[in-house]
């Protein structure tokens, strides 16, 4: 039987709610990366990747235009996937450094990842239009994962923009002036199922790892934090 956060993944798969970024997928997955012109993209809305009853949740941006527009799966497929899922490996937090494809039996350990906005937006800039529309379904994911949720990890400024106001939201009592985003940053929200950490670090863009603004040890500190915040690393 489909757990309701299989259901939802389902439904945020088939969501056609934002006219430019359905069409921009779309276009993306026709006319395809030369490297990629054999594979059938999958052209939609990228859903959360992960166990039901995560502990620990990360928060991205949005799919890239030839990665998870591609795949199917969070950052799997291109090179921010590439540095994100060597350290979760890293810290212990998933069964293998690398992800291809959403076949290629990567497992997380108590980890979902996510994104404020499902689907691949041009230049990766989603408006704040799209990003309040895709907003209901990041509701709906922390409503089902809020019994177990212990930990977020947010890779960016534009996830900290997002995720604050949906907590908030869904009645986590995000703290007026609202926390600022910077790698390290992190916030503890007190909530009815135990305390919410959230942590922020750079996103795992290119532009910050091909220039050394974000190193492994730099994110694998912040998983690691995380991971024991929410109870899944020990020591
Ligand atoms: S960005 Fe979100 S709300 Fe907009 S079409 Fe994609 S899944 Fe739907």
């Amino acid at each position: 039987m489909s757990t309701p956060l299989a259901v939802l993944d389902a439904r945020v798969a088939d969501c056609r709610a934002c006219p430019r970024l359905v069409a921009w997928r779309e276009k993306v997955a026709t006319e395809k990366r030369a490297a990629f012109r054999d594979q059938t993209y999958w052209g939609r809305p990228v859903p959360g990747f992960g166990p039901a009853d995560a502990a620990l949740l990360i928060v991205g941006l949005a799919p890239a235009a030839h990665g998870a527009n591609r795949t199917g799966r969070m950052f799997t497929g291109d090179r921010s996937g590439d540095f994100l899922y060597a350290a979760l490996h890293a810290v212990g937090l998933a069964n293998q450094p690398t992800s291809v494809s959403a076949d290629d039996g990567l497992t997380l350990y108590g980890t979902r990842i996510t994104a404020p906005v499902h689907c691949a937006p041009p230049d990766n800039r989603p408006t704040p239009t799209e990003r309040d529309t895709c907003g209901r379904w990041l509701a709906a994911e922390l409503a089902l994962l809020t019994p177990t949720l212990r930990a977020v990890v947010v890779l960016g400024g534009f996830g900290w923009q997002s995720l604050l106001p949906v907590l908030a939201a869904n009645g986590w009592p995000v703290p007026r002036p609202r926390p600022k985003f910077g790698h390290g940053a992190s916030v503890t929200l007190p909530g009815a199922t135990g305390p919410l950490h959230v942590f922020g670090s750079y996103h795992v863009s290119q532009q910050n790892t091909f220039t050394g603004k974000l190193t492994p040890p730099m994110l694998e500190d912040v998983l690691g934090a995380a991971g024991r915040a929410a109870g899944l690393i020990v020591g």
